[in-house]
């Protein structure tokens, strides 16, 4: 595509999760007359479309305003991969921050390779996030990425040594930011000027950096041979309880996680319920033995609004079989020593 003046229009590749600063990357890019792709990931770790975290909400509102076009990218097990073996560590809790900037800066290289783009574009401000965004590990992930001199950060370029892009004049580095730290002033006055009003708030990142969810998921890594998504989508609902190296279950809390477990009940889970009165779903994974079905019964039956009566029955459903029994509510004391939190 040319400009009007029959200079090739140039052509940026964003990574774009919806978030205020990404939004405006684009948009800085858009006020040059600079075509845009922009690239959404989803991973099993969160930032799907339509949440309300930083690093995800649905594009497509803020595409169809401004007018650049979007690209979805599950990164399936390539995501799930790093996440167990992360090459530069974790921040405080599973999330593993610079491996995955590498891994979409990857794809979005692969994409500007594929499409004849120009240079890669992201939302990232010097200096505001911990992990990823100091500037040591800014010029790691370009590096990493295989982008040296292809990868322009618009809100901070003004800190940063010139880009290709800038340098070949495709892009005016006059027109750039020179946005650093976690104060977002500059943002909000940008988004003002630009007429952008819908955004994500800040600070949340993917499940990774969930203190809980990162406990769950570190009990199933330690536990399991292979990562399958349908336990990776198991780790989103419920309270979490390991009651042997091979068992755990998987108690709901509300209607939202008995129904969300009941979608990923496998045949091979055992599932229990106290029929006829408030009561979570429960699943049990793993061993099923007499044991774990008695502890997974108490277990569902102090959760259940029979809570404080002596004795609850409670139906065990397994391979087209049931059986019920009657327990005792578990005690908080014996529900702490198998709790995953
Ligand atoms: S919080 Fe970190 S690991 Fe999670 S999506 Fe964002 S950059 Fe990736």
């Amino acid at each position: 595509m040319y400009n009007k003046d029959n200079k090739k229009r140039a052509h940026a590749i964003a990574l774009f999760s919806g978030g205020l600063d990404s939004a405006l990357a684009v948009l800085l890019m858009l006020r040059q007359n600079i075509e845009v792709t922009a690239l959404t990931f989803m991973t099993h770790f969160g930032c799907d479309l339509g949440d309300r975290s930083s690093c995800g909400s649905n594009p497509y509102p803020a595409a169809e305003k401004f007018g650049f076009n979007v690209k979805l990218m599950h990164l399936g097990q390539k995501f799930v991969d790093i996440v167990v073996n992360p090459k530069y560590g974790r921040g405080k809790n599973m999330n593993m921050c610079v491996d995955c900037r590498i891994l979409m800066l990857r794809e979005a290289r692969d994409l500007m390779e594929m499409i004849n783009a120009d240079f890669v574009i992201t939302g990232e401000v010097v200096g505001q996030r911990p992990m990823s965004q100091v500037r040591h590990r800014m010029n790691l992930v370009e590096k990493e990425s295989n982008l040296r001199g292809k990868l322009l950060r618009p809100l901070s370029a003004k800190l940063l040594p010139p880009t290709e892009p800038e340098l070949s004049g495709l892009v005016n580095r006059e027109l750039l930011e020179g946005i650093q730290g976690r104060s977002r002033k500059r943002q909000l006055e940008l988004a003002k000027e630009f007429g952008l009003e819908d955004y994500p708030s800040p600070a949340s990142g993917c499940l990774l950096t969930d203190k809980g969810y990162s406990n769950r998921l570190r009990d199933l890594i330690s536990h399991s041979q292979r990562l399958t998504f349908d336990d990776l989508n198991l780790l989103r609902a419920g309270r979490h309880f390991r009651l042997d190296e091979q068992t755990k279950i998987i108690v709901g809390r509300n209607e939202a996680d008995n129904n969300a477990i009941l979608a990923q009940k496998q045949e091979y889970h055992g599932m229990l319920e106290a029929l006829d009165i408030g009561s979570p779903i429960t699943l049990l994974i793993g061993n099923q033995t007499e044991e774990n079905i008695y502890k997974a019964a108490a277990i569902t039956a102090r959760y259940s609004s029979a809570r404080e009566m002596p004795n609850v029955c409670v139906t065990y459903f397994y391979n087209g079989t049931q059986k019920e029994y009657h327990v005792a509510p578990a005690a908080d004391e014996e529900i702490q020593q198998y709790r995953i939190q």
